[in-house]
């Protein structure tokens, strides 16, 4: 890979504000491309192209791909480096205040895909971006902090599981797909990475009434994470020590439990018991 060539070429300081963090190894690139299962027929969303190194490949494999980088000294680079392609589309854009609904239909055709390297200090609004629009996205191969993945991908009763990780799971399938340490970037960053794929559902995996309710009793559940369910539910939502025993009861929850050993399965009959006793 010729990021280094790039970086001297156009010199280019990679700056520490913007998380860049330039993908100097072949190894997780080719795992990102492999992970996103890129057809001919598949329109890509790349944020923070970079130096382009994902970017070339992606309009090699993709009938089109739309580019969004924060960063305006990257943008000639990038223009050159893709002039032989027809199938970009370069924006000098933040990420965060694009509206994805207009991006769709000015530059897409139908669903797409997004694949991205993403710059650390946005990670958690853009993975909520992907999941809040995910009527328009399919799939989503992103490189994010090792914790991060961990926590996207965690199972009820790993240490990582929380509110990210059912947040995560409500809407998409989600794997793992590989570790990547900090030598593969350059400047390499304070710590290692790994690939993670969404994979995007219509609706959430198990039927919600009342998803801001669901989300309400999550986020209760585990405000206090040394306490059992039944004590941050009492502390937390503001109901009665009797009304929570008794939607735990009706929801078949043992409220001696604690928040992360509970299943998005178990949270959702408890928001719908505990609406119960709202109503
Ligand atoms: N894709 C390249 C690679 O893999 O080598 C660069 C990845 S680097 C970790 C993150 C990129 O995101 C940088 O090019 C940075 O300028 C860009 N970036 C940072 N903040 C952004 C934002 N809010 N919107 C769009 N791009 C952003």
């Amino acid at each position: 890979m010729n990021t280094r060539a790039i970086m001297r070429e156009f010199g280019i300081r990679p700056s520490k504000r913007l998380g860049q963090h330039f993908l100097v190894d072949e190894a997780p690139l080719n795992k990102m491309l492999e992970a996103a299962r890129l057809q001919e027929s598949d329109e890509v969303l790349e944020i923070g192209p970079g130096l382009g190194v994902l970017t070339l490949e992606l309009c090699r494999r993709a009938k089109k791909v739309v580019a969004v980088e924060k960063d305006p000294n990257l943008i000639p680079v990038l223009e050159k480096l893709t002039k032989s392609y027809k199938n970009i589309c370069l924006l000098r854009e933040d990420v965060l205040k694009l509206d994805m609904d207009q991006l769709r239909r000015e530059y897409f055709e139908g669903e797409f895909k997004v694949v991205a390297n993403l710059p650390y200090y946005i990670t958690s609004p853009v993975i909520m971006k992907i999941i809040n629009n995910r009527h328009l996205i399919k799939m989503a191969v992103i490189m994010v902090q090792k914790e991060v993945a961990q926590r996207l991908a965690a199972a009820p009763g790993s240490k990582d599981y929380g509110i990210l990780s059912i947040a995560a799971q409500l809407y998409a399938g989600v794997d793992l797909i590989c570790h990547v340490g900090r030598s593969a970037f350059l400047p390499p960053p304070k710590v290692d990475s790994a690939v993670v794929r969404l994979v995007l559902k219509d609706g959430p995996v198990v039927p919600l009434k009342d998803e801001r309710l669901f989300f309400r009793v999550v986020e209760a559940a585990f405000g206090e994470r040394r306490k059992t369910v039944r004590n941050s539910l009492i502390s937390r939502l503001g109901l009665s020590p009797g009304d929570v025993e008794e939607a735990l009861g009706r929801a078949g929850i043992d409220g001696t439990r604690r928040a992360e050993t509970l299943t998005i399965q178990e949270f959702a009959a408890l928001a719908r018991e505990i609406s119960k006793n709202l109503e």
